[in-house]
């Protein structure tokens, strides 16, 4: 870090200590997974810049718009609406985390069976690592899976700044409008908190803000699907994961930057690995920074991760939403329909996700499917047995991973995931 925050971190009430220890452990790591690659583009400097910097600059800029009143409005899931909380001036955050730390904490609290993301961000807030949890204003919840919901009675006990959104399990039109319905009382909340009423303009301008972020994005995960990959999938993952956290306008500003120089790698065949690379698409629960435990094995394995159908991923911006409305309850309501288009493994049925993964791997020219699955997250550990049947059912490779944030599965992971790979290579896709 290129200054000393130590006065920052304690006034935010970090266990100083504990803490620095975690910014070694992350620094090594990413010297080691990250700064080891071959190849990169220019342009993922800046995302490097902004690892290093994750809990100084963008933590000083985050205080600073809290003192100019500007909420800080902390998330964990990709139903919540940006839009809505930008357009009160907030800051959104995105609150899991996906780094085995403070977990003694948490199971004071939490089952040990309980899947890692939650585990971490409970561990986070109670060993007092996280100095995004200690700026938020509000922290919004909501009703996906069970270990989540039942984590927000806790955490709310902890922090005292925890709302829940209500959102449905099903996508039938009576679903729908309470979602709509919720989604309404959740634009209400931030208007009393800042006092800042919602108005048709600051919709519009909200709106285009994350719009475009989604359609950088896009953009991004269209490049990948060429042979040569132009950029890992490591990094691909880096970006998806700094796009929670970043400033929006610029975070978007940057990811157009490097889908230019990504697109003349392109055109030139330059990549980061060779022509014919086997080509992975993983898809499941979300990897929160910094969970990069599966791209790095997968490709020290000799393949190249072209997608992740996850909430850390395609999930986050495969829609958009740039249609105006003359009116905010009108646009609200298409905000809310927007949400309900992303497919999560808590719905049920989820049929739409089986058709994104089919998509996925068509446009981006996988040669393999790796579906992952956090440990005790039932929905997409039961979800994995309906995706393989959907895409092996024409017989394409597919390997189901349950693992979790620690490193004791290392070797086994490697083992099963270099037979994978090798058996793409020796395969009718290769
Ligand atoms: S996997 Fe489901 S619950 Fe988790 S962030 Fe994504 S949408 Fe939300
Ligand atoms: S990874 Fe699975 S179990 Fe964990 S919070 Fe997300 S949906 Fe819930």
């Amino acid at each position: 870090m290129s200054n000393d925050y130590t006065e920052m971190w304690s006034s935010l009430g970090l266990n100083l200590q504990a803490h620095q220890g975690l910014l070694g452990v992350l620094s090594d790591a990413y010297q080691n997974i990250y700064l080891s690659q071959q190849g990169r583009p220019e342009g993922i400097k800046y995302f490097d810049f902004v690892i290093s910097e994750v809990h100084g600059q963008r933590i000083v800029e985050i205080v600073k718009k809290k003192m100019e009143g500007k909420p800080i409005i902390g998330t964990f899931c990709v139903y919540v609406p940006e839009e809505l909380i930008l357009a009160v001036d907030g800051v959104a955050v995105g609150l899991c985390a996906g780094a085995d730390v403070g977990t003694d904490e948490a199971e004071k609290y939490l089952p040990r069976t309980t899947c890692a993301l939650i585990k971490a961000f409970m561990g986070f807030k109670l060993a007092g690592l996280c100095p995004y949890v200690e700026s938020t204003d509000l922290i919004v919840g909501e009703t996906t899976c069970d270990g989540k919901k039942k984590a927000y009675e806790i955490l709310n006990e902890v922090t005292g700044k925890v709302y829940v959104m209500e959102l449905p399990n099903m996508k039938n039109d009576e679903s729908k409008i309470l979602w709509k319905k919720e989604v309404r009382k959740f634009a209400r909340k931030l208007s009393e908190i800042t006092g800042i009423e919602i108005t048709l303009e600051r919709l519009k301008e909200a709106s285009s803000i994350v719009n475009a972020k989604r359609k950088a994005l896009q953009r991004l995960s269209a490049l990948r699907s060429h042979d040569p990959a132009p950029i890992s999938g490591l990094d691909a993952l880096l970006i998806n994961q700094v796009s929670f956290y970043d400033d929006p306008v610029r975070f978007t500003s940057q990811v157009n930057g490097l889908c230019d120089e990504l697109e003349k790698r392109a055109k030139a065949g330059t990549g980061v690995a060779p022509k014919g690379t086997p080509r992975v698409l993983i898809s499941g629960s979300p990897m929160a920074i910094p969970n990069w435990k599966l791209h790095a094995v997968v490709e020290g394995s000799g393949a190249v991760v072209v997608g992740e159908e996850s909430c850390v991923g395609e999930r986050n911006f495969s829609t958009l939403f740039d249609r105006s409305f003359s009116s905010v309850d009108e646009t609200i309501d298409a905000i809310a329909d927007r949400y309900m288009t992303i497919n999560c493994a808590c719905f049920t049925p989820n049929n739409e996700r089986l058709g994104d993964i089919k998509s996925m791997i068509e446009k981006l020219h996988a040669h393999g499917l790796i579906h992952y699955a956090l440990q005790f997250c039932t929905p997409y550990m039961v979800e994995a047995y309906r995706v393989r049947q959907a895409i092996n059912g024409g017989r394409f490779p597919f390997l189901g991973i349950e693992t979790d944030y620690s490193m004791e599965d290392m070797g086994q992971l490697k083992t099963r995931i270099e037979a994978f790979v090798e058996m793409i290579k020796e395969g009718p896709h290769s």
